[in-house]
């Protein structure tokens, strides 16, 4: 049996606690444009630039990406512009993750995927090049290359002191 804990609710304040909802706080973003006409994804949004934009709502947009994976990769992102994931407010969060499921849904429909990968950068370690909060759908096939994860440490992380850092108050 596998022994797990788990605490439901993370503390919001407190030493090593997470920067407040919405903070526009940005650390490693690869680019970082302070005007909303210097972002690529705001003149998209904003209909200032060429995109082609799939499906939108008060609160995100979804557009096929210039540089796609595969066929149908899309991007989901919202209206504002938001740097990264800890920087958007709760209902931002919760549009994008409707929105994306939605999207999940169409590309199955229309494009029958075997999978879909979902994936969601931030700062540029993770390989975030635009810093406007977005979302990847990738329609998946079966043989079409690797699955795309970090190289593991070479030793395993203790899960204990990982949980530690995670949930201390
Ligand atoms: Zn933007």
């Amino acid at each position: 049996m596998v022994h797990t804990r788990r605490r439901d609710r993370l503390p919001s304040r407190g030493v090593g606690s997470a920067p407040a909802e919405g903070s526009s706080r940005s650390s490693n973003a690869a680019e970082n444009p302070t005007k909303r006409s210097d972002c690529p994804f705001c003149r998209a949004v904003d209909g200032l630039a060429p995109a082609h934009i799939v499906a939108s709502d008060d609160d995100t947009v979804t557009l096929l990406t210039n540089a796609p994976a595969s066929v149908g990769h899309l991007l989901v992102l919202p209206r504002r512009h938001v740097t990264e994931l800890w920087s958007a407010s709760s209902d931002e969060a919760a549009a994008l993750g409707r929105a994306t499921a939605q999207m999940a849904r169409l590309l199955r429909d229309r494009l029958a995927p075997d999978g879909v990968t979902v994936r969601q950068n931030n700062g540029a370690a993770s390989g975030q090049r635009v810093a406007h909060l977005h979302v990847h759908l990738v329609p998946r096939w079966h043989g079409d290359g690797s699955i795309g994860w970090p190289i593991p440490p070479a030793e395993p992380p203790d899960p204990d002191e990982v949980l530690a850092r995670l949930t201390a108050g």
